[in-house]
């Protein structure tokens, strides 16, 4: 039994000795070196992979292929053709073509397109993307063969979350060999790792079930703060309790299956809230199984009574769900971010980390861009969040260093003389510093960047796909300036890293991230603070940002700005969503509830004073005030929030929600919880 974890692993994936199995050599030597080096496949073969995959997908209990892409609704989409095809009047064959692996063609005039797409131009174009293997999705009584795939539309446009981040890695990895060309490396493979550490709650299915807000929306829009709640940080890595350890194990054998490394499983900061980490893979590959860990974490939340909410803040006042974004770049073996031992990969080193400081400082506004969201929003700069002003924490050593690069001499106090590029091999970083930030969106963690700003229920390749073009971009500017610099190599580059230091250090920032100090110096360094998801998304308009991503060929114009348009537009639709359920939940819900309470008191007060009581009179009379100045405020908040979703303003929604809300929660603190039609926060977050 417990070696059934590693018997079982990748079990239900289209690859390796199963690959040997069902292919030919010569096919599974042809395809592999497509997965492994992202070769366009030879055609010739697709028909043999085809019949290959197809029997070992029948032989596994499916009955149907899709291919699974990843629309710009945020989710993933499926559309399932059954293998069997009728061969006589009453038989049977099972069929897949190398046609039907390699392409597919779907109505998908439903999907957001932004513009990029009319109607009568409806068809999308789905394309096999053999980086990433074909898996099997399981059921009770059946299975599927999934075959990730890039999404376009008629004109090559990309309609979907993978193709520009698989454009995005061929630019980066083009760069990146330039780079190591200068310091003579031979050529080796480029791969942009990823690590998505991913936060979640989860509730009984019995409390969900009754609340709208939750099932509408997947946040809380009322709940009274409980007395109780994080307080004490007693949930933060506390013993698991067995119903959710049983879950947790139902979704890593589920995930194991599918080739998905989940390593890590504890409670978080937050009453209900907890985390799975799975180890870094290539990046491609790991946004595809970050997207699959989130469906399978929703179904065996399910399977097991409970639910699992993945809204970046599903509960006021407690900590909010990011999906933290560990980024790293190898070539090879080795791991540039990794501080090497000699004078050469120190130099290798330091040179790609100003290339990532460099970029995060100019493009900052586009990687916050990549964060937005209604849901994020709530998290960004709340409670335990990173704050929505873009910085880099390096720790104290490599600040240090970074200082000692920058002034030219000896300015260190712990004894050692300056930084010479090259030369010198950089002082131990220890790679868990204790002085670990998690205030910093954006912190370097010994050997990789830890991107904290992206929230939960958001697919992380969008953030991926910026950081990889942007680092590109910094590495180019950092090899063109290399190209024109005529002296030594080192000195060179030395004096390159001096002046990206003194011009880029304004991002650095190691200090209290939630500090409220902090927009205020943000703002003296120039830094943006773009507050919320209209603001993040600008830059998608921007000109700087539109010539920089087209002239890498990751994103058109037109698609950026189809980016902006789906955006804006999907923003604005949750933020309507969110308000009439707020509404409805107000005036049929909690309304009639408080009438009828109030009007019970106001009975009771009446009687009580005919009978001549001389106590309870003065009680009664304060909880009915009260009561009564309750109803009449909610009324008049839900005719403010009415009016508000008639005009579409989603900030004057978003403010009106919030004051109703502040009387909802009042009301809920008055009225006779045994009549209070919504579970409760204190039930939600500790009863399961
Ligand atoms: P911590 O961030 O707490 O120090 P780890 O070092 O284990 O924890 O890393 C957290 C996440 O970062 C894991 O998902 C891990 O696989 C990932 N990670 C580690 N090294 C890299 C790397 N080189 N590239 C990308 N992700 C990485
Ligand atoms: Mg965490």
């Amino acid at each position: 039994m417990s070696e059934s974890g590693v018997k079982d692993y990748g079990a239900d994936v289209f690859y390796g000795d199963v690959i040997g199995k069902y292919l030919t050599k010569t096919v599974a030597g042809k395809l592999t070196a497509t997965m492994r080096e992202g070769k366009p496949l030879d055609p010739s073969i697709a028909d043999a992979v085809a019949e290959g995959m197809k029997n070992w997908a029948l032989e596994n209990g499916a009955t149907h292929f899709t291919h699974w892409f990843q629309p710009l609704t945020g989710g993933t989409a499926e559309k399932h053709d059954a293998f069997l095809e009728p061969d006589g009047p009453a038989r049977a064959v099972n069929r897949f073509s190398g046609k039907n692996l390699i392409g597919g063609e779907a109505d998908a005039s439903s999907f957001p397109s932004g513009g990029l797409r009319s109607t009568f131009e409806a068809r999308g174009y789905t394309a096999w993307d053999p980086t990433s293997p074909a898996f099997i999705k399981r059921h009770a009584n059946g299975a599927t063969l999934c075959i990730p795939t890039a999404f376009c539309a008629y004109t090559g446009a990309a309609l979907d979350m993978k193709t520009p981040l698989l454009r995005s890695l061929q630019v980066l990895s083009r760069s990146t060999e330039r780079l190591m060309n200068k310091f003579g490396r031979p050529k080796a493979h480029v791969s942009a790792t990823l690590g998505a550490e991913q936060e979640y709650f989860l509730i009984d299915k019995k409390f969900y079930l009754k609340r709208p807000d939750l099932l509408q929306t997947g946040r809380t829009v009322f709940g009274a703060a409980p007395a109780k709640h994080q307080q004490l940080d007693d949930h933060y890595f506390g013993a698991i309790r067995p119903r959710i350890l049983n879950f947790m194990t139902e979704v890593e054998q589920r995930l194991w299956r599918l080739g998905i490394p989940a390593k890590t499983r504890h409670n978080e900061v937050a009453p209900a809230q907890f985390e799975l980490a799975p180890m870094f893979e290539d990046m491609n590959l790991a946004v595809d199984h970050n997207m699959l860990v989130m469906e399978v974490l929703r179904q065996c939340a399910d399977a097991n009574g409970l639910v699992c909410l993945l809204h970046e803040k599903p509960f006021e006042g407690v900590n909010g769900s990011g999906k933290h974004c560990n980024w790293s770049l190898s070539y090879g073996e080795r791991n540039l971010l990794s501080p090497g031992d000699n004078p050469r990969d120190n130099a290798i080193f330091l040179t790609v980390l100003l290339a990532v400081i460099r970029a995060v400082d100019l493009h900052s506004d586009m990687l916050r861009m990549t964060t937005a969201g209604a849901g994020n929003d709530h998290r960004l700069g709340a409670n335990e969040a990173p704050p929505a002003i873009i910085s880099i924490f390096l720790g104290d050593e490599l600040s240090e260093v970074m200082r000692e690069i920058e002034v030219g001499k000896s300015g260190s106090k712990k004894g050692r003389t300056t930084m010479k590029i090259g030369v010198d091999t950089m002082p131990p970083l220890p790679k868990d510093t204790t002085d670990r930030n998690r205030t910093s969106p954006f912190a370097f963690t010994g050997n990789k960047f830890e991107f904290r700003a992206p929230g939960s229920s958001q697919n992380c390749a969008s953030s991926c796909m910026v950081l990889n073009t942007i680092v590109a971009e910094s590495i180019d500017a950092i090899c063109d300036k290399l190209d024109v610099a005529g002296g030594d190599f080192n000195t060179e580059l030395h004096k390159l890293l001096q002046r990206l230091i003194k011009k880029h250090k304004r991002i650095l920032f190691s200090g209290d991230g939630y500090a409220p100090q902090w927009p205020d110096e943000a703002k003296k360094r120039g830094l943006a603070n773009l507050a919320d998801t209209l603001e993040a998304i600008s830059p998608l308009k921007d000109q700087s940002n539109l010539s920089l991503f087209s002239s890498y060929g990751v994103l058109s114009e037109g698609e950026m700005v189809s980016r902006y348009e789906i955006a804006a537009e999907s923003y604005v639709r949750r933020i309507m969503i969110e308000g009439r359920v707020a509404l409805d939940i107000a005036r049929a819900m909690i309304r009639p509830v408080v009438a009828d309470e109030f009007t019970r008191l106001a009975t009771a007060i009446g009687q009580a004073k005919k009978d001549g009581l001389k106590v309870g009179i003065t009680g009664l009379k304060a909880l009915s005030l009260k009561l009564g100045a309750g109803l009449d405020d909610l009324h008049v908040k839900c005719e403010r929030l009415e009016k508000s979703l008639l005009k579409e303003e989603p900030r004057e929604v978003i403010s009106d929600m919030e004051s109703l809300r502040r009387t909802v929660d009042r009301l809920e603190r008055l009225v006779d919880d045994t009549k209070w039609p919504l579970p409760k926060y204190r039930e939600m977050l500790f009863v399961y």
